[in-house]
């Protein structure tokens, strides 16, 4: 990859300058070293994008892949690099049969998929005294196989992704994903019992996890799923763009040209819901997310007002009802001097 830093030069700006330029030569390099062929349909794209499966699916050429432009992403690198810490050591800390980055491929109606599971695990019920590993070759020994595999995937989010998921829940295409690695170990000889989805905060390393028992459903979903897609396949162009982050997802998308047009770009296009239960669901959800947006902004300028008048404090202690203390980092913590009856 050629190196977008410029020639030396000594003053500040110049040497800032110099420095971002890097990281994105450093961001860009560990794109142009991902093997990963995005073209292909791997188990983790099962939820996604249908139209993106279809082309995929249907071995349409991805022009905007070959092209010389490798892109930072940003995000999907942080959210590896937090895999390749975290997973290890949770692995370690689980101890034995458990496995990290475990290669699984997921037939179903005439196609393979490839992916990888995170992590899965037997230790979470494996007696004590059992032996085998999940991984590698062969089927795990009798004891083991038993209590079966848990499967876990980790998703690195936004604070407010996370919050959105504690209040509804894992997105469809990740439960997907994760079954579809289920699947793939059934098909290997493990008994699967449960999958986990664990959403971490990319910024604070909050989290929050979701485990649900794996069976007949799960499974059925990810074969349907698969048949679907290969419907779609037949008529790529015709399949529903429904990726759940369209501006996310889409700059990146192999087939960007293919699906919006030879700018490649991605348009809010008019949505063609037929059903008026659906148009006015996303309308209430729409108009409930601008309020409370609008709340949420106006809160946190009144935060802000605030917390400048209370660093007028000139000292902590009490004042009237509440209390005001400098924490170690500089900050300022106000409390309510009291606890109010029955809090
Ligand atoms: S550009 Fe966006 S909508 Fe089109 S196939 Fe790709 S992910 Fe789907």
């Amino acid at each position: 990859m050629t190196s977008t830093v410029a020639a030396a030069d000594p003053s500040c700006a110049a040497l800032e300058e110099r420095l971002r330029a890097a990281l994105g030569d450093a961001f860009r390099a560990e794109t142009a070293a991902d093997p990963h062929e995005p073209g292909l349909l791997s188990v983790s794209g099962l939820g996604g994008c249908t139209r993106r499966a279809a082309y995929a699916l249907a071995a349409i050429g991805t022009p905007s892949a070959n092209g010389a432009v490798v892109e930072e992403r940003r995000a999907a690198h942080l959210g590896t690099w937090i895999h390749s810490g975290l997973l290890p050591r949770l692995a370690q800390v689980l101890g034995a049969h458990t496995a990290v980055e475990h290669p699984v491929s997921v037939t179903s109606n005439g196609v393979t998929l490839a992916g990888r599971t995170d992590l899965a695990t037997y230790a979470l019920a494996a007696p004590a005294n059992a032996s085998s590993d999940i991984p590698g070759a062969g089927a795990p020994d009798d004891a083991v196989a038993e209590v079966g595999v848990v499967v876990v995937d980790v998703k690195t989010v936004t604070v407010s992704v996370l919050s959105e998921r504690r209040l509804v829940g894992p997105t469809r295409a990740h439960r997907l994903q994760v079954w579809g690695y289920a699947v793939g170990l059934e098909q290997a000889g493990h008994q699967v019992t449960h999958t986990v989805i664990i959403y971490v905060s990319r910024e604070r390393g909050d989290l929050e996890v979701f485990v649900e028992e794996f069976g007949e459903a799960q499974r059925g979903a990810v074969h349907s799923r698969i048949a679907r897609l290969l419907q779609w396949a037949a008529c790529p162009d015709d399949a529903p763009r429904d990726t759940p982050a369209m501006a996310y997802d889409c700059p990146s998308c192999p087939f960007v040209s293919r699906c919006m047009g030879p700018d490649g770009v991605p348009t809010n296009e008019q949505p063609t819901v037929a059903d008026p239960a659906v148009v006015t669901s996303i309308e209430t959800a729409g108009l409930t997310y601008l309020r409370a947006s609008a709340a949420e902004k106006a809160a946190r300028n009144r935060k802000g007002l605030a917390k400048v008048e209370l660093s007028r404090a000139p000292a902590p202690g009490r004042y009237g009802a509440v209390s005001v203390r400098w924490t170690k980092a500089g900050g300022i913590r106000v409390q309510l001097a009291e606890k109010p009856p029955g809090a």
